[in-house]
C-alpha cells in the first residue's frame, strides 16, 4: 500500500473539489490551502487545511510542512515560494513548470524551442498605441491582444479587428504586460488531456471545445467529426508540448484546428482542465483520479484513460440573475444519463462556472439529443 500520503493542494475551487473527490475514494488526505470554506474545503473534514492564499508564501510554507507532495489546481500561484519549499516536500508539477506556463508569453517562446507550431505573437515592451499599431502591421488584423499573465476565461484577451480599436484595447488591458497575437482562423478548437507520469506521457483522447464570449461553454468527446487520424496527431502534439515541462501530473492542452486541418497550439495549463471533466464519466479513469496516481507514482493503466461513451459536458454559468444557474440544475435533473456536478461556490456572478452537466450515451447523436433541451434553457438565461 501507499502509506496513506498527504496530498497539499494550492487552491480549493471546483478543480481541488473534484480532486479531493478522487483523493477521498482512495482514502487520501488532502490539504487544501485557500479561504476557509472553499468548494474543496467542504467536502474534506479534517484539521490538515491551512486558511491563506496560493499568492502567500507563509502560507505556502506551512502547507508543505504537513505533506508529501504539493500540487496546485491553478497556475498562478506563488511560484518563488513552491521553488523554496522544493527542498523539502515533492511540488508536481515542478515550480519551474509552473512559472514558466503561468505566463503565457513565455510558455510560447519556451515551446517554439520545441517546435510546437502556434499563432505567430509579438511582445509589448512599452504598451504604447505606436508600438501596437507597428505590431498590427506586420500581423494583420484582427489580431488578439493579450494578456501574459492572470489570464483564464479570456480576461486578458482583446481582439483588436482595426488600427481603430487600438486605444480601447490598450485601456481594458492597461497596466498588464502584453502580446499580441496573429488571428487564428480555426475551425474547430480541440483539447487533450496530458498526464504526465514519472515515466510516460499519456493521454486521453481528443476533444471538441465550443468557446462562447471566450468561456469554455461544451465539450464534445470525442471531438465530432473529426477524421482518427487528426485525434491522432492532436494527441501526439499535446505529450510532444507537454513533455517541454518538467514534473508530474495533469496537463490541459488547448488547439486550433485550422481549415486545411494542421493544428495549432492555443496555449496549456499545468493543472486539471475544464477540457477534461468529461473524464469523470466519460473513462474508467477522470483526470482528477489521473493527476492524484500520477503525482503520488501509482499506477495509469493507459486503458483506463480511453473513451468509454461519448460525452457532452456543458458548463453552468452564472446568467443574468443571481439564480440563473439553479434553474439550469433544475432543469437538468430530468434529462437522462445527466450527471450533476455543484461547485458550491456561493453566489453566483455573469460569467462565473457554477458547476457542469455531463451526458453520456451510446452515440454521439443520441447525447446531442439528450443534453439539447439542456443548451436550449443555459441559452435563455445567458447574461
Ligand atoms: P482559459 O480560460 O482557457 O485559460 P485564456 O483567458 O487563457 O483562457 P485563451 O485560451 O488564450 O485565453 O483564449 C480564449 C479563447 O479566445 C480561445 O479559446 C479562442 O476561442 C480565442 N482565441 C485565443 N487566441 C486566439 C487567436 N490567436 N485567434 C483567434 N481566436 C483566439
Ligand atoms: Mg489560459
Ligand atoms: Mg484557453
Amino acid at each position: 500500500m501507499w502509506n496513506s500520503p498527504k496530498v497539499g493542494i494550492l487552491g480549493g475551487g471546483q478543480l481541488g473539489r473534484m480532486l479531493v473527490e478522487s483523493a477521498n475514494r482512495l482514502n487520501i488526505q488532502a490539504n487544501i490551502l485557500d479561504a476557509d470554506n472553499s468548494p474543496a474545503k467542504q467536502i474534506s473534514s479534517h484539521d490538515g487545511h491551512v486558511t491563506g492564499s496560493f499568492k502567500e508564501p507563509d502560507a505556502v510554507r506551512k502547507l508543505a510542512e504537513s505533506c508529501d507532495v504539493i500540487t496546485a489546481e491553478i497556475e498562478h500561484v506563488d511560484t518563488y515560494a513552491l521553488e523554496e519549499v522544493a527542498s523539502k516536500v515533492r511540488v508536481e508539477p515542478s515550480w519551474q513548470a509552473i512559472r514558466t506556463i503561468q505566463n503565457k508569453f513565455n510558455q510560447k517562446e519556451h515551446l517554439r524551442k520545441y517546435g510546437i507550431p502556434m499563432a505567430e505573437h509579438r511582445e509589448l515592451v512599452n504598451n504604447t498605441p505606436e508600438e501596437l499599431a507597428q505590431i498590427g502591421e506586420e500581423l494583420g488584423y484582427p489580431m488578439m491582444l493579450k494578456s501574459k499573465t492572470m489570464a483564464y476565461d479570456g480576461r486578458g484577451n482583446f481582439r483588436v479587428n482595426s488600427k481603430e480599436d487600438i486605444p480601447e484595447a490598450l485601456e481594458a488591458l492597461k497596466d498588464r504586460p502584453l502580446y499580441s497575437e496573429k488571428w487564428a482562423y480555426f475551425k474547430m478548437e480541440l483539447a487533450v488531456m496530458v498526464i504526465k507520469t514519472k515515466d510516460d506521457v499519456l493521454s486521453y483522447p481528443t476533444v471538441e471545445t465550443v468557446q462562447e464570449d471566450s468561456i469554455c461553454k461544451l465539450v464534445y468527446a470525442p471531438a465530432r467529426n473529426v477524421p482518427d487520424s487528426i485525434n491522432q496527431q492532436a494527441q501526439a502534439l499535446a505529450r510532444k508540448a507537454v513533455s517541454a515541462f518538467e514534473g508530474k501530473g495533469a496537463f490541459g492542452v488547448e488547439m486550433f484546428l485550422l481549415e486545411d486541418n494542421s493544428l495549432m497550439l492555443c496555449e496549456l495549463a499545468s493543472r486539471i482542465h475544464n477540457s477534461g471533466h468529461w473524464t469523470i464519466e466519460g473513462c474508467a479513469l477522470s483526470q482528477f483520479d489521473s493527476h492524484i496516481r500520477a503525482i503520488l507514482d501509482l499506477p495509469i493503466p493507459p486503458k483506463s484513460l480511453e473513451l468509454l461513451q461519448p460525452s457532452i459536458m456543458l458548463n453552468i454559468i452564472g446568467g443574468a440573475t443571481p439564480d440563473s444557474h439553479l434553474k439550469a440544475t433544475e432543469a437538468a435533473l430530468s434529462i437522462p444519463n445527466a450527471s450533476i456536478h455543484l461547485y458550491s461556490k456561493g453566489a453566483a456572478k455573469p460569467g462565473r462556472k457554477m458547476g457542469h452537466v455531463t451526458v453520456t450515451a451510446a452515440t454521439m447523436h443520441e447525447a446531442e439529443t439528450m443534453i439539447q433541451p439542456l443548451i436550449d434553457v443555459v441559452d435563455t438565461m445567458r447574461a
